[in-house]
Order: structure tokens, then C-alpha cells, then sequence
């Protein structure tokens, strides 16, 4: 069997096992989905979000990209964000980042990658913002390591600071951002911030209420 069928094979294995469990689990699915979360991480294999928390196809909403950058110009994320809070109506975002991130650690190193380049400047902007406390790092893998706590921060600011989740606060919607990491080497995953629930967490510069 070749590596590919191999992965058809697992497939019907895994729905077989589920349809043994709850024989109406694909049916009721297939209706709607109701996801209570957005989760947004890192594309990197070694942190899927489904499994890390332990829920089920229909429970999590899910956005991934190098380095868990949220932008207000990336099309992409705000539609997933927009699609997410307006329409889903999820209670909770979590911006997820990971200890030992590769896109974290290429946006700390002086080489030219290409198209890359300019999303990992999102990323330098991150390190630049908070010179101060990098600079008093020497070890390089704590230094990473702490840029991917404050590159979490950034991003549930940025997340916060949307005028999709502010509009969701004005109308009344109940929801909440969250910054969590991950430790590749236990598996274990740590709140990093106090959540931000409210408009009035946010700097007045950026609230459009
Ligand atoms: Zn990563």
C-alpha cells in the first residue's frame, strides 16, 4: 500500500470507529455546526488543534498560519474571524502560539527567505516593540521562546483591536480573547494573559466604540 492509500485506509478506519460510538454523529453534522471556539494557531504538524484540546469534528473553529499572525489586512484571517464571530457565533477566541516556533525563530534571524520575508515582519515589528525585554535575554532558546509569548500577546491585541470583535462587544455579544502557548515537549498548553472581554480593555486608540 502506498504512503497515500495508507491515509484513505486510516480515514475509513476513523469514521468507521465514530459511527460505532454515535451511528448518527456524521448525519447530525453534516446538518450544521455550532463550534463554541476559534482557535488560531500555528500551522506547524506538531501542534493540531483538534487534538491538543481533545474535541470532536463540529466543536472547534479553526484558522492556521505560520507563526499564528492575526493582520488587518489579511483577508484570509478576517474572513475566518468575521465568519466565526457574526455568523457562528463562537463565545471564545483563542490565539494559540507554541514554544520553539520556526516562523518565530526565522523572524529573529538576519537571512532573506522571499515572499516569507514580509510576513515575518509582522513578527520583527513584535521583537522591535519589546527590544527592552528581549534584550536582556541571552540564552537563544529563551529568547524565542519569549518571542513567542509576546508574538501571542501582539496577536490577541490585534484580534481585540478588530472592528469585527469590537462590533460583536457593541452589539452585546458575549466574547472573549484569549492568548494561550504550547510546550512541543510535554504537550501541555498554558494560559499566557488575562483574557480580554471588553472594549474597555483595549487602549482608546483603538476603539471604534
Ligand atoms: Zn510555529
Amino acid at each position: 500500500m502506498s504512503d497515500l492509500e495508507s491515509l484513505f485506509a486510516s480515514n475509513v478506519k476513523w469514521a468507521e470507529d465514530i459511527k460505532r460510538k454515535e451511528p448518527n454523529f456524521f448525519s447530525k453534522l453534516a446538518e450544521q455546526q455550532a463550534p463554541e471556539y476559534l482557535w488560531i494557531g500555528c500551522s506547524d504538524s506538531r501542534v493540531p488543534a483538534n487534538q491538543i484540546v481533545d474535541l470532536a469534528p463540529g466543536e472547534l473553529f479553526v484558522h492556521r498560519n505560520v507563526a499564528n499572525v492575526v493582520i488587518h489586512t489579511d483577508l484570509n484571517c478576517m474572513t475566518v474571524l468575521n465568519y466565526a464571530v457574526e455568523f457562528l457565533k463562537v463565545k471564545h477566541v483563542m490565539v494559540t502560539g507554541h514554544y520553539g516556533c520556526g516562523g518565530v525563530k526565522a523572524a529573529m534571524e538576519n537571512h532573506k527567505l522571499g515572499l516569507i520575508d514580509y510576513w515575518l515582519r509582522n513578527i520583527r515589528d513584535v521583537y522591535y516593540k519589546n527590544k527592552d525585554i528581549m534584550d536582556e535575554l541571552t540564552d537563544p532558546n529563551d529568547r524565542v521562546n519569549r518571542l513567542c509569548e509576546l508574538n501571542v500577546v501582539q496577536q490577541v491585541e490585534n484580534v481585540a483591536r478588530s472592528n469585527i470583535v469590537q462590533n460583536a462587544w457593541a452589539r452585546g455579544q458575549e466574547l472573549t480573547i484569549h492568548g494561550w502557548i504550547y510546550d512541543i515537549h510535554d504537550g501541555i498548553l498554558r494560559k499566557l494573559m488575562p483574557p480580554i472581554d471588553a472594549v474597555e480593555q483595549i487602549p482608546e486608540q483603538y476603539r471604534l466604540y
